[in-house]
């Protein structure tokens, strides 16, 4: 496969915006009301989508949709090698189409193109890894219940599952989920975040290439507080799956609690990064550079807190901002760019607030801290807070940005305790070259992924997820599709009737 050629931004200038629809019942329709909303790059201020905007209405039928095609069949029916056909199907279609997902992700996103590629290339590996577990669900049986006494536990597709994505790794994270449901025989009303949607309605155009019956997936551009609540609180959704803020993610377990529907929850982070003074210094400099500014630390799973062991801290806390300083941060449409723009105003705007709340309480801005001045539109310098404690705000709350916190410890038990003190528990990194040391830490630190001498690496194997605050549940791994499955236990009595509870 050729490399497709990165536009260049007059390229983009002259390209009309991606139009996507709503689907609903495997056809494209329009807004009852005729609603549409526009996307314009955060990083060109230039409309790169338009799409049908949905309201409750829609909805209503997307979810009346999936209801059906999971009542009446045939998905949740079809035989595990079926679904997994089809779910290879698509994730040749995804690698089909690659470059024209990794450029509508750019543009709405404003994260580097080679590295929305890469998102792209390996969500498609989601759906090979979900097409294999598609075949290899399977319930339990016992038989040693006693001689006239056999045991079956089945496992059904749960029903209808509401994905709610967020604008961060847009096609990744509905990759971490639809491919999942859809192997267990579940069908879905998806709702990705309004600003980044344009590479979730294109997998719908790939969805319905690949044979996908109707109704099967229903995809709707929408509004949080409109189609968001109305999956939420439907008592036609099974299973809720969503992924986004601590915040919102707690309204919508409360606002699902009528419903008693399962929940699973992907939530935020503060996550630390531990370097202890006998670390391989170049590698944990590197991961303490990139955990932050990846995708403009923009990542549920960004190493924002740094936590070095006190011998070392001065000269870590130089070296993290000098090679912060070669961080580009630029046009994402530019080859060469480490981090692109911020993606939304609100979130621009937070994070200036969460640096300028930082510098008020006492921190020091080693580095950064500002708009970058180089850049029209939304960017912010590569930023690095020193003279924290684990009390302020800084320390403990998610930025979601290009800001480093740096924190220093001196034992084993100190880094621990620090690493603890949020209300997170998505993830964290150990950096020592003595893997004792590693281990202890590791057993002791509460978070759903603890990386040992590496940082942010994903494999569809590995579960994911968060404890605390971080969220309720795991995706990924091979009990993936089992979280969108429901138990039925079937108990059998063989042969003549033995026990009586009122003989004859
Ligand atoms: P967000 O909570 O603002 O929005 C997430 C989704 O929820 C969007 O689709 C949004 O439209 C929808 N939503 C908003 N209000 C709603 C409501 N009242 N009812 C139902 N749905 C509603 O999050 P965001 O700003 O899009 O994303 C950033 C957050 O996501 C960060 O906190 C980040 O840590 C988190 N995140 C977590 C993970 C993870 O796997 N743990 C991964 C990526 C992002």
């Amino acid at each position: 496969m050729t490399a497709a050629p990165n536009p260049s931004v007059a390229d983009l200038l002259a390209r009309p915006p991606y139009q996507g629809r709503l689907l609903i019942g495997g056809e494209w329709r329009d807004a009852a009301d005729g609603a549409t909303l526009e996307r314009r790059s955060p990083a060109h201020g230039h409309p790169v989508g338009v799409y049908a905007l949905a309201g409750a209405a829609d909805a209503e039928h997307a979810i009346a949709a999936a209801r059906q095609a999971f009542d009446r069949g045939p998905w949740p029916t079809l035989k595990g090698a079926e679904r997994a056909t089809l779910l290879r199907a698509v994730a040749d279609g995804i690698l089909a189409r690659r470059h024209e997902l990794a450029l509508q992700e750019s543009l709405e996103n404003g994260k580097p193109l080679a590295q929305a590629l890469a998102e792209i290339e390996g969500s498609a590996d989601l759906w090979h890894y979900a097409a294999t577990l598609a075949r290899n669900l399977h319930g339990d049986s016992y038989n040693t219940l006693g001689q006239d006494t056999l045991g079956v536990v089945l496992r059904d597709p749960i029903g209808v599952v509401g994905i709610i994505t967020p604008w961060n790794f847009p096609f990744l994270i509905v990759s971490q989920k639809l491919p999942f449901a859809l192997a267990a025989g579940c069908t879905a009303v998806v709702k990705p975040a309004e600003v980044t949607s344009g590479t979730t309605v294109m997998l719908g155009e790939i969805l319905l290439d690949a044979g996908l019956p109707a109704g099967v997936v229903n995809i709707l551009v929408g509004t949080g507080p409109v189609v968001g609540d109305l999956l939420v609180s439907h008592p036609d959704i099974d299973m809720l799956s969503f992924t986004g803020s601590t915040a919102v993610g707690k309204q919508a377990v409360a606002r699902s609690a009528a419903t008693l529907k399962k929940v699973s929850m992907e939530l935020g982070g503060k996550n630390p990064q531990i370097v202890f003074a006998d670390c391989d210094w170049e590698a944990a400099v590197d991961a303490a550079v990139y955990g932050i500014y990846f995708n403009t630390g923009q990542c549920c799973n960004s190493g924002s807190r740094v936590l070095v062991q006190r011998s070392i801290a001065d000269r870590f806390t130089a070296a993290v901002v000098e090679r912060s300083r070669r961080v580009r941060i630029g046009d994402p449409l530019q080859p060469g760019v480490h981090a692109g723009a911020i993606t939304t105003e609100k979130q621009y705007q937070a994070i200036l607030a969460h640096i300028a709340a930082a510098r008020a309480a006492g921190a020091t801005i080693a580095l950064g801290g500002q708009a970058l001045a180089t850049q029209q539109g939304q960017f912010i310098e590569a930023t690095v807070v020193t003279g924290v404690t684990p009390a302020m705000a800084i320390a403990r709350e998610e930025v979601f940005g290009p800001v480093l916190v740096v924190l220093a410890f001196d034992t084993l038990d100190d880094a621990v305790e620090i690493a603890n003190s949020t209300l997170y528990g998505l993830s964290a990194a150990v950096w020592s070259q003595d893997f004792s040391t590693c281990l202890s830490a590791a057993r002791r630190i509460k978070a759903g992924t603890i990386w040992i001498n590496t940082f942010l690496e994903g494999h569809a194997e590995l579960p994911f997820g968060g404890c605390g605050e971080s969220g309720i549940g795991r995706e990924l791994g091979r009990f993936a599709t089992e979280d969108y499955t429901e138990t039925k236990t079937l108990q059998m009595h063989l042969g003549p009737r033995t026990a009586w509870w009122l003989p004859s």
